[in-house]
């Protein structure tokens, strides 16, 4: 509701003032061994906003060593009822909820974007996984087992100890939460990473853990760069585990570290080539608008986007014109005024990424229909692009676009568009759109990915788990099987003088 936005859109700051900028250690704020520092740059309009320290591998080992000392036998935090854990972590969203104008107006300016989308999504998302977690903190539970024998066998389930987490930048403050809140649920202690270009919540919310009142060393937050810092988390002796959001091309990385160094546990978010499935029998504005947002979100910067849009060739001259026209009136612009639906992409490297995609589509022969270039004077704007006839061969329609950018394809049937979803080393998400119950189910069996979304688009929630097949990913985030990846279960067995069933 455009009045409703407006008046919210009054409470963001344009300028918020930036009270973090230093390495987050035992509850306290560090400057760089190195003595370095990186700028933070707002992508609306390609300045600096302010510098941050930055932090390598003396950094990450100061971090690891108060993150290891945390999580020592009898340590404040080792000794705390699983209890007390959630309501810490219940206080960190009330803090967020208190804050939460402040943060999402971080978000935007470092990130850019639009400032009503980081309320509704990054905020929201980020509260609500936090108290998701907050209930589960005295729920993990072990079982006792009937082995043979006369013996009691139980299992435990404990924390895996110092986890790693890096991070990337299309959701901020969101993306934090998702790796901090099920490891603190756990009662594992965190070294976290933000990525680069978007250093300031990751900062602001380590304030916010320490005045919720966790003990000091429980989560560490060293910005910096990835094949510095990143590389010195994925390589470290001492650090239990790691978690990872980003590229499959870094995921790669990261699990080769992990094999090299400790074996560390790895869990993977990575990139998608996800399809959106339209059948002639869908609603077809529904689906128009559907699969316009499933791209056009978040500038196209999105692992789950629905970056291959396949239209079943009854409906598609029809599908095309209307979502055209949706693309053509999608507003760009600064990311504070709530009359736009796209910012910047995140930064100048992102940006030239996009435009040279966008440049293989026309080359390869795809057909331009809107968009296709930058759009305003300074910062990273791209106009909403859209592609039709595309071809399953193209390069847009095979690697990761991260922008905005539209490729819509032609189907026959249903055999012909499994195979053709499924034809790619990705496996995130897909979504189907038909009113046909059995066309749903044979299609949400047949694709490969890890969630798969009938009639509807982007339904993550913290209760349910969320993760890919294939090369998008290891693991699963949220919900109780992303809970698992932070603890180790442990078989206790306890000789009996005499067995009694
Ligand atoms: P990236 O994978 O390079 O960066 C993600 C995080 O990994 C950042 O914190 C970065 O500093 C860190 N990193 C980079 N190199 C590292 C290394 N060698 N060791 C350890 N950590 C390292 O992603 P990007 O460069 O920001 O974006 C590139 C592409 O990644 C995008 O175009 C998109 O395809 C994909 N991406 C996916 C997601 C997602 O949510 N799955 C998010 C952002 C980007």
């Amino acid at each position: 509701d455009m009045a409703q936005f407006a008046q919210l859109a009054q409470l963001a700051q344009r300028n918020p003032e930036i009270k973090y900028t230093e390495i987050f250690i035992n509850n306290e704020w560090h400057k760089s061994e190195s003595g370095k520092t990186f700028p933070t740059i707002n992508p609306a309009t390609g300045e600096k906003i302010c510098d941050i320290q930055e932090g390598d591998k003396a950094d990450v080992d100061k971090a690891v060593k108060a993150a290891r000392e945390a999580f020592q036998l009898g340590s404040p935090w080792r000794k705390m009822d699983a209890s007390q854990r959630g309501r810490l972590l219940n206080k960190l969203a009330d803090l967020i909820e208190r804050d939460s104008m402040y943060m999402a107006s971080l978000d935007t300016l470092d990130n850019g974007k639009p400032f009503i989308q980081a309320m509704f999504v990054d905020l929201q998302g980020s509260m609500g996984t936090l108290r998701y977690f907050s209930g589960w903190a005295d729920k993990i539970q072990g079982k006792t087992i009937p082995t043979d024998g006369p013996h009691f066998t139980y299992t435990r389930r404990e924390p895996v100890g110092v986890c790693g987490a890096i991070i990337p930048w299309n959701f901020p403050l969101m993306m934090a939460v998702w790796k901090i809140a099920p490891a603190l649920c756990a009662g594992c202690t965190v070294v976290l990473k933000p990525a680069e270009q978007t250093p300031l919540s990751a900062l602001y919310l380590a304030s916010l853990i320490k005045e919720a009142g966790f003990p000091p060393g429980v989560v560490n937050i060293v910005p910096g760069y990835g094949p510095t810092a990143g590389a010195a988390i994925a390589e470290h002796m001492d650090i239990e585990k790691v978690a990872f959001t980003g590229s499959t091309e870094v995921g790669k990385i990261i699990q080769q570290a992990a094999g090299k160094s400790n074996l560390k546990r790895v869990s993977l978010e990575l990139g998608g080539k996800s399809p959106t499935i339209i059948f002639p029998d869908a609603d077809l504005d529904f689906a128009v608008e559907e699969a316009h947002q499933a791209l056009f979100f978040n500038m196209g910067q999105m692992c789950t986007a629905g970056s291959r849009t396949y239209v079943h060739e009854d409906i598609y001259d029809e599908f095309v014109r209307k979502s055209v026209e949706r693309a053509k009136s999608r507003t760009v612009g600064d990311p504070f005024d709530p009359r736009n639906e796209n910012g910047p992409q995140v930064d100048l490297d992102q940006y030239e990424k996009v435009l040279s995609m966008i440049e293989s589509g026309k080359k390869e022969g795809a057909k331009l229909e809107c968009g296709g270039q930058a759009a305003g004077e300074k910062g990273y704007f791209i106009q909403p692009t859209v592609f039709t006839d595309v071809n399953d061969n193209m390069t847009i329609a095979k690697e990761e676009i991260f922008g905005p950018v539209m490729s819509i394809m032609k189907f026959k049937d249903v055999d012909d568009v499994i195979r053709r979803a499924n034809d790619t080393p990705y496996g995130l998400v897909a979504a189907v759109y038909t009113q046909n119950l059995d066309t749903a189910m044979v299609m949400s069996n047949s694709l490969q990915a890890g969630s798969v979304w009938v009639n509807c688009f982007n339904r993550i929630y913290p209760q349910a788990p969320f993760g890919g097949f294939k090369a998008s990913g290891l693991g699963r985030e949220l919900g109780e099987y992303g809970l698992e990846q932070y603890t180790e279960v442990k078989t206790v067995t306890i000789k009996l003088p005499q067995k009694n069933s």
